[in-house]
């Protein structure tokens, strides 16, 4: 029942989202009102029906909207029933939430600017050491703080170092990035062992994971230089993966 109900939070947000994306896709100021791409045509309110929208053609030149946009509120829909699923009604569920929507738009924006945003990886950090500290606090989970503080160093480091040894490999994007999902993996732990232990598992299915979707990508973007390894979509999805079946992994059983 509560994933049900996520999935349908997350698809109402995700046209929301998508307006955050816009803002930096398109470079364009946020306003709640989609513009057609092609002719700037206002679409109305109706183009914030989560993924309909996508259906409804622009009334002046009658061209599709980005699939982008459905992408977004399928994603998010998705990530949250995943949240419900993993949380249930407990106290972590409003972090995972928050976090899985912030991956949801900075993988999209990623995906197509092959940028991770300052304007979302830094605060996205701040955001997420504040509430480890305090919901931590709040919640008598502090033996969480210590885990989720070396998580976050741990792949922050592990990243920075990566990027710094082959920077045509991956940008410093995802180097800023790396710290916020290891702060949210560890937070999981109650060791530093255990946290450690997921950044690890993390990163080897985000280098297994963006290396097939980039062998996908190419296959169908043929000729496209920009078919490039999407090492942000990867880092965010395999951070939620790890999310999910962190107690398999944290007993030892994975
Ligand atoms: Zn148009």
């Amino acid at each position: 029942m509560l994933a049900i109900l996520l999935a349908l939070v997350g698809l109402l947000i995700g046209p929301l989202l998508g307006i955050v994306v816009d803002r930096a896709v398109e470079r364009e100021r946020p306003e709640l009102n989609h513009r057609c791409r092609t002719c700037g045509t206002s679409l109305g309110s109706t183009s914030l029906i989560p993924v309909l929208s996508w259906f409804a053609r622009c009334p002046t030149d009658r061209s599709h909207r980005n699939l982008r946009y459905p992408a977004v509120d399928i994603l998010t829909a998705a990530s949250f029933a995943v949240a419900g699923l993993r949380f249930g009604w407990t106290w972590q569920l409003g972090p995972y939430l928050l976090l899985f929507a912030v991956l949801v738009v900075m993988s999209v924006i990623d995906y197509e600017t092959h940028l991770l945003l300052d304007i979302l990886t830094w605060p996205s950090l701040g955001v997420g050491l504040f509430l480890v500290l305090v919901l931590s606090g709040v919640m008598g989970y502090e033996e969480g703080i210590w885990p989720a503080l070396v998580g976050a160093i741990v792949y922050g480091v592990i990243m920075f170092l990566a990027y710094r040894a082959y920077p045509p490999g991956l940008g410093m994007g995802d180097a800023k990035l790396a710290p916020t999902l290891g702060l949210f993996l560890g937070w999981l732990s109650t060791t530093p062992m255990g946290a450690i232990r997921l950044v690890f598992y993390a990163l080897i299915v985000a280098m297994l994971g963006a290396g097939l979707l980039g062998l996908a990508l190419r296959m169908v973007r043929v000729n496209d230089k920009d078919a490039e390894l999407p090492l942000g979509p990867a880092l965010a999805m395999s951070a939620v993966l790890m999310i999910v079946v962190s107690d398999s992994i944290l007993t030892g059983l994975a």
